[in-house]
């Protein structure tokens, strides 16, 4: 199997936690490459991977190569994966500003900031379902038909992506935006950018309907 997408993998926990995207035990992260998935193992901090912890396994769950156990959210990156063709890499992580809304129940429904608007779309909150659960699996799934990125309530977030980058910067991005609508909020509340703009500005981007193809 290939190291370099290991090697991809491991880097990446180790930018979200140290952005302050993820810490402790939480998130997980997954690639898929020519019909196998790589994915991080369950309980290790994301900051302390080895290349050689990542797991290979099929799309039934089987370890095709690793020690440990894979994550224990393997199904939503399953049910992605097959449901969507155009994701190649999946991140769960735990920031706390965007958990924070996950925890209020807050989605972000309006585009308020450019790149943010280009980068996310609409962010939903799923209702609450305990961790690992098929309940939450499916939610996921569901979601994802329409979304790029989500809020797990009382839990954390998901962004994919066609690359493993791309899924990365919407996390990153996903974090700041909910830090700008924290401060807008404390002066006096954050304001819309005006639908005909926001139509010419994906114009620009190649953005239609929603579907983010920039
Ligand atoms: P894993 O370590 O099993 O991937 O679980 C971490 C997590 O965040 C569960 O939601
Ligand atoms: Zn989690």
């Amino acid at each position: 199997m290939k190291r370099k997408i290991k090697e991809e993998i491991v880097s990446v926990g180790k930018r979200l936690y140290e952005r302050r995207l993820n810490g402790g035990y939480g998130g997980n992260i997954s690639v898929l490459d020519e019909g196998v998935i790589y994915i991080t193992p369950s309980g290790v901090p994301k900051d302390e991977l080895d290349y050689s912890e990542i797991i290979v396994m099929d799309f039934k769950g089987n370890v095709i190569e690793g020690q440990g156990k894979p994550s224990s959210e393997m199904l939503f990156h399953i049910l992605l994966y097959k449901e969507r063709a155009d994701i190649k890499a999946i991140i769960h992580a735990h920031p706390p500003l965007a958990t924070g809304f996950a925890i209020a129940r807050h989605p972000i429904t309006e585009a308020v900031h450019e790149e943010a608007a280009v980068l996310l779309g609409k962010v939903p909150v799923l209702p609450y379902e305990v961790t690992s659960s098929k309940e939450l699996a499916k939610n996921v799934s569901e979601a994802f038909k329409n979304a790029n990125a989500v809020l797990l309530a009382n839990h954390g977030v998901i962004t994919v992506g066609e690359t493993l980058e791309k899924a990365f910067r919407r996390m990153e991005e996903l974090e700041n935006l909910c830090e700008m609508l924290l401060v807008a909020d404390a002066l006096g509340g954050a304001k819309k950018i005006p639908l005909k703009k926001l139509l010419k500005l994906f114009e620009l981007m190649r953005v239609r309907e929603g579907k983010i193809k920039i």
